[in-house]
């Protein structure tokens, strides 16, 4: 019988951990992924002691953005609990769904009690020790996942990442909406593709159109903590597992 995870067994494993964010975003594909990873490597470069919690069942991606899909062997399971893998240039503490998954190919097929109980054990038995950031990597919308996260993890606050598209920014106003309802504070907007910049004559394409995301920001009053362009490098190097080697630090006016 497995035993259940309570609150306290969480608060517990979060007792060295100072800062908690959580990166989420309206739909799928916009970037949440990539800004989370993009958030600890700027931690993490700074000296920072930094842990990322992949925890987007639907599309675990952490593990291919530091090349660490095939660690998940390395993951030792001790009395103390689970310790996370490390990444290769900065010693990020990764710790994913995708680790508990037989084959990198393998459908999750999750529902929302199951969902909520594996998080929750999860959440009870990593072993991050000491901790200065930990960054979640929560699902898309506002399902399970991210409700249980806001339960029974005291965060720090939330990023949401959008894209300027009409119908990111209104679902992003959702999420902003459910986080209000759970007492929980919204850090700022992270916009991602918001531009494309022609290398040869440096004028900007707003190829979704123009940033929704400054608008938002005015609305709800919340930060406007960054706006990426789509990036054909920081493409090639997330395909390729070497996140950490992009150099363009977005959070740069970020303090959290
Ligand atoms: P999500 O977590 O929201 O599903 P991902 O972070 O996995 O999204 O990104 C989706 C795809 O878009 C990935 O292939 C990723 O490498 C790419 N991508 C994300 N942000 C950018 C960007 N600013 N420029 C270029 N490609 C990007």
């Amino acid at each position: 019988q497995e035993k259940i995870v309570t609150g306290k067994d969480i608060a517990e494993r979060m007792k060295n951990v100072k800062h908690k964010i959580a990166v989420t975003s309206g739909k799928g594909g916009v970037g949440k992924s990539t800004v989370a990873a993009l958030l600890a490597v700027h931690y993490a470069r700074k000296g920072y002691k930094v842990g990322i919690f992949d925890a987007d069942f639907l599309g675990p991606s952490i593990p291919k953005l530091f090349g660490v899909e095939d660690k998940a062997k390395e993951l030792i399971i001790r009395e103390s609990g689970v310790s996370p893998v490390y990444s290769e240039k900065y010693g990020i503490k990764i710790l994913s769904i995708q680790f508990m998954l037989p084959s990198k190919e393998s459908p999750v097929i999750w529902r929302g009690l199951a969902i909520n109980t594996a998080l929750r054990s999860f959440l009870g038995s990593v072993d991050w020790e000491e901790l200065d950031y930990l960054i979640f990597d929560t699902p898309p919308g506002t399902g399970d996942a991210i409700l249980t996260v806001m339960d029974f993890v005291d965060l720090d606050g939330l990023i949401m990442v959008t894209i300027p598209q009409e119908l990111s920014a209104q679902i992003v106003e959702k999420a902003i909406n459910m986080a209000k309802k759970m007492d929980t504070d919204v850090l700022g907007i992270v916009e991602n593709m918001s531009y494309f910049e022609c290398t040869k004559c440096g004028e900007r394409y707003y190829l979704f159109g123009k940033s929704r995301a400054v608008e938002l920001a005015r609305k709800y009053d919340i930060d406007l903590i960054a706006e990426i362009p789509y990036d054909m490098e920081l493409l090639d190097l997330a395909e390729r597992g070497r996140i950490e080697d992009y150099e363009v630090d977005y959070f740069e006016y970020f303090y959290i």
